[in-house]
């Protein structure tokens, strides 16, 4: 078994996830893991970063699939004994002008934003050693998305006490009540992406909680972030930052130096923390 520290970044064939590989692969000492669903694509990816003098390894994950999730993490377990990085950037977004029906959007855009980056945590979390550092790529729309809640559900997703099943329930009825187009009256906003964010969020909070409660000592710093507004496939390139630009906030949550006891638990843009 290896010794070597670890880092984890989904979804990073391209985009920002692929800027985050990079800072790492300069950064980072240790191991650093390129993951993409399709295998042509992520081997492509690290070719790419080869030629710019960098070492990447690669590692297939798709984060709608249990199995690739978890095969993903028996290989982290048996080679390096668990994981000291994870970034959670995989992520996907309808197009403004996509003609698919609401409700489909809403299933298919939960089912990876948020229910795959939970299933993620479920099976990796746990393999975090000490002083580990978890960054779940989120976005800025939560928190307007949040504001077009109603007071209700913003309570709700502003709770300190808010389990992860609570959160499961209500993303879940995020889904049900679009499929029965009663999600307006409901109180949602009407953003899949949006509701998406918020519940990557609101599980960053607390996830945070949970390792406070569950592995205080391990010194393991969990936060949710914002990007900015990227030039990437989702984004199109009328947007203001670079994907290098874009991966600073991400990559400065993945190297918090290990003295560090924040942030955790919040909400950052521009590596400052914003109030939730
Ligand atoms: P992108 O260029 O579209 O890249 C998204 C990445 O996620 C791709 O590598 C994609 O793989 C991967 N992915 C999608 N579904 C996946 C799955 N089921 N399993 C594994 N990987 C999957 O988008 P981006 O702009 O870099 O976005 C990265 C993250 O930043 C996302 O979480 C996004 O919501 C967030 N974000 C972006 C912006 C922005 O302005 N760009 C702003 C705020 C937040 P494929 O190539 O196989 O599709």
């Amino acid at each position: 078994m290896s010794n070597v520290p670890v880092a984890v970044v989904t979804g990073s064939n391209k985009g920002i996830g692929f800027a985050i590989v990079r800072a790492l692969c300069k950064q980072f000492p240790g191991d650093v893991y390129l993951t993409a669903r399709d295998p042509g694509r992520g081997q492509e990816a690290v070719a790419k970063l080869q030629e710019e003098g960098l070492c990447a390894l690669f590692h297939q994950l798709d984060i709608d699939d249990l199995q690739s999730i978890r095969a993903l993490r028996d290989f982290l377990k048996e080679k390096y004994g668990g994981l000291n990085v994870l970034v959670n950037n995989a992520g996907i977004a309808f197009k403004v002008h996509d003609t698919t029906p609401f409700a489909v959007q809403a299933e298919v855009t939960l089912k990876t934003n948020f229910f795959g980056t939970r299933n993620v945590c479920t099976e990796l979390l746990p393999l975090l050693k000490p002083y580990g550092k978890v960054v779940n790529v989120s976005s800025m729309v939560s928190s307007s998305a949040l504001g077009g809640c109603s007071r209700e559900l913003q309570q709700k997703f502003r709770s300190d006490t808010i389990t992860e099943d609570e959160l499961v329930e209500l993303m879940t009825k995020f889904v049900e009540d679009t499929k029965k187009s009663v999600h307006e009256k409901e109180g949602w906003p009407n953003t899949a992406y949006g509701v998406s964010k918020i519940g990557v969020t609101v599980l960053s909070r607390i996830q945070a909680r949970m390792l406070n409660e569950k592995r205080k000592g391990d010194h393991i710093l969990l936060n949710a972030c914002c990007p900015g507004w990227v030039r990437t496939d989702m984004a199109g390139p009328k947007a203001t930052k670079s994907p290098d630009e874009g991966a600073e906030t991400p990559v400065y949550l993945a190297l918090l130096p290990s003295d560090a006891d924040g942030p955790h638990g919040q909400f950052l843009s521009n590596k400052t923390v914003r109030t939730w």
